[in-house]
């Protein structure tokens, strides 16, 4: 595959030639039938970068085209080509004369086209996720949401697939009564009853987003949704079963969002509205402008995951207002994100909170680092992406984690000390001067050399191709507050000693117990009580065998005699309990596996039911109880989910055979 521009190599459109300047969707969505229907319509205005621009060249996948007109409703000749490479098709379409005339001029192209959404056969999948009856929270209707990034907008509207190209846009989502329709804009007036195709209540939904944005932060939703006001800026949109634990939760998202603007400036959006989606919803978040879409799991009555919420939140700045400019910067948007993640956690809950997401995120880049090798390309900040790469396939923990820790270097040489206020007033300035912008890591350093005026030695010293170029591990770590680090690892520490007690076995344990009373263990913060439970995980793994994180030096009654104190086995943070189950699944307590199987089957979130599904399948091999559980609720999860599971079993039966 040739190049066609010199912007965005994930991009077959004519980026050099053609800006859009703004998109208008007209899409009937049949959730049942699975399908944007063939009247539906995307309105492109397109402006020429230079003169004598003939053509312009959009991204598909997966588009049955209907038609092209302009303006005034005259045809526009065009060739659709379904595939012309592993990123899917383009649609170019011969502009009207007046187009080439001079850079500037402009013109819009409407697009007849329908599709499921999918990303034809054989591709790199599409946007749509679509949830049968019996994959929701009542079982009556089905569900549809989008999810466009990184580059799966081009499966759902043809379009300049590339977060350099920012666009206000507007839609109407026609769908049938009783479903909702919901979309990552503003409301416009009331739904209204519209005619359509084989009868039944159709309704029209309105909306409009006056902030321009990439094509992957375009999303809509639908099914049977109910919302919440949470404050006058704020509600949350739920099935009915769920929307009262949903308010709960959240209630406080507000709070969240004004100590953002606190530290990185006004918010530009108007309305901050979360959509929870059905439990099958194989991710955790996606930061879709206007309605964040959360995962479910994140409802854990006590509010003790809303802290998850302040990166979606954070992306309303980094990502959403100040965009990445092709996915080799990627960090810029996830980097920064996990930066302003921490400085809202640390305002709201104090350094030592900060500090464990800190340290949690640098193992986590640690063990990326060491899983693919140190040489490996995509270790690097900006990765060089072979054209025809699919950018979802370089990502990983870098661009969040060597990112976020890049920027604390930074800040630690330009604002010296534990006070991380100053070097807000950066921020601020950082996300005015970009505002609706798409950047590269050129002008987040001209930024900060202008902003910085007396630190040019500084910046100058600065290792910008080490930090961003090379790959491996992280040049240097700044020193984060790890005071709730230590209290957690120390007493992993003690439990762990039970294991190795022998004899004393039993006194060890009644000590332990005494110990994690005293700490006080209950009314640690979610974060730490996960941060004790990952350490005492890793310092009783087994090693050897074939599956090292199955077994565990644990005994069934130092694990029985830990959930008596703790009693995480029936904890509903969903991160104490997925962390507790990897410990307690190997050490055979029993009381574990109804929880484990409660839990797999109540939530399809991949991070975790694939972990805890391999997991009961090597710990209880006998009768393939996994697989039968597995392929008994297959029907409730994503296929998506459904398909790494599936894969999860093969690879971890090969390994088997081998052994
Ligand atoms: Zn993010």
């Amino acid at each position: 595959m040739t190049r066609r521009n010199a912007v965005d190599s994930s991009s077959y459109a004519n980026l050099d030639e053609v800006v859009t300047t703004h998109l208008s969707l007209a899409l009937r969505i049949d959730v049942a039938a699975r399908r944007l229907c063939d009247d539906s319509t995307a309105t492109l205005t397109l402006s020429a970068r230079v003169p004598g621009v003939t053509t312009a060249t959009l991204d598909t996948r997966g588009l049955d085209i209907v038609g092209v007109t302009d303006a005034d409703g005259r045809e526009l000749a065009y060739t659709a080509s379904a595939v012309v490479g592993k990123l899917g098709g383009t649609l170019t379409v011969t502009m009207p004369p007046a187009f080439a005339a001079a850079a500037g001029a402009a013109a819009t192209v409407t697009v007849r086209y329908t599709t499921d959404g999918l990303g034809g056969e054989g591709g790199a999948g599409g946007a749509c996720g679509w949830l049968t009856a019996a994959q929701t929270a009542s079982g009556a209707h089905p569900f549809v949401f989008t999810q466009c990034e990184a580059i799966h907008a081009r499966s759902i509207f043809p379009c300049q697939d590339s977060p350099s190209v920012k666009a206000t846009y507007d839609a109407t989502l026609t769908v049938r009564a009783p479903l909702v329709a919901v979309a990552s804009a503003l409301a416009v007036g009331d739904p209204e009853a519209v005619a359509g195709p084989g009868g039944g209540d159709w309704v029209r939904y309105t909306f409009d987003q006056p902030v321009p944005v990439p094509a992957y932060l375009v999303a809509f939703a639908a099914g049977e949704l109910v919302s919440r006001d949470l404050s006058p800026r704020c509600r949350v949109w739920a099935q009915p079963s769920v929307i009262e634990a949903a308010a709960h939760e959240f209630a406080e998202v507000d709070t969240l969002l004004a100590t953002a603007e606190r530290i990185a400036g006004p918010y530009v959006w108007q309305r901050y509205d979360l959509l929870t989606l059905p439990g099958s919803f194989p991710y955790g978040g996606m930061e879709n402008p206007c309605l964040t879409f959360v995962t479910p799991t994140l409802l854990a009555g006590d509010r003790s995951l809303v802290s998850v919420v302040a990166h979606e939140i954070a992306h309303s700045w980094s990502g959403n207002l100040v965009t990445s400019a092709s996915w080799p910067y990627f960090w810029l948007n996830e980097g920064w994100t996990v930066f302003l993640e921490r400085r809202i956690l640390h305002e709201l809950h104090g350094a030592g909170v900060a500090g464990l997401s800190t340290y949690g995120g640098r193992q986590a880049l640690r063990d990326y680092v060491s899983s693919v090798g140190v040489d490996h390309a995509y270790t690097a900040l900006e990765p060089v992406l072979a054209p025809d790469t699919d950018p979802d396939d370089a990502f990983s923990v870098v661009p969040y984690e060597r990112g976020y820790n890049f920027l604390l270097h930074l800040r630690s040489l330009l604002t010296p000390g534990d006070d991380p206020a100053p070097f807000d007033a950066f921020l601020r300035y950082y996300f005015g001067r970009y505002a609706r912008q798409s950047i590269t890591s050129d002008d987040l350093r001209a930024a900060l050399s202008d902003f910085f005026p007396d630190a040019a030695g500084t910046l100058a010293a600065v290792d910008w191709a080490g930090w961003l170029k090379a790959p491996g591990g992280l040049p240097t770590a700044v020193p984060v507050d790890e005071s709730l680090l230590h209290q957690a690892h120390a007493l992993a520490r003690t439990w762990a000693a039970t294991a190795e007690a022998g004899g004393e076995g039993a006194a060890a344990v009644t000590a332990a117990v005494a110990t994690t009373d005293a700490e006080g263990l209950a009314t640690w913060p979610a974060a730490q009580r996960c941060a004790f439970l990952q350490h005492l995980g890793a310092l009783t793994a087994a090693s050897g065998g074939g599956d090292a994180a199955a077994a565990t030096l644990l005994s069934p009654a130092a694990v029985a005699a830990l959930d008596g104190v703790a009693h995480f086995n029936n904890s509903k943070n969903s991160e104490v309990l997925h962390l507790w189950l990897r410990l307690a699944l190997p050490a055979r307590y029993e009381p574990a596996v109804a929880s484990a199987k409660a839990f797999v089957t109540s939530q399809g979130r991949m991070k975790f039911v694939r972990p805890l599904y391999r997991l009961l399948a090597s710990v209880y091999p006998a009768g393939g109880m996994a697989r039968a559980l597995f392929e008994e609720h297959r029907d409730r999860l994503h296929s998506i989910a459904a398909k790494m599971i599936e894969k999860d079993f093969a690879d971890q039966s090969a390994v088997g055979a081998v052994a």
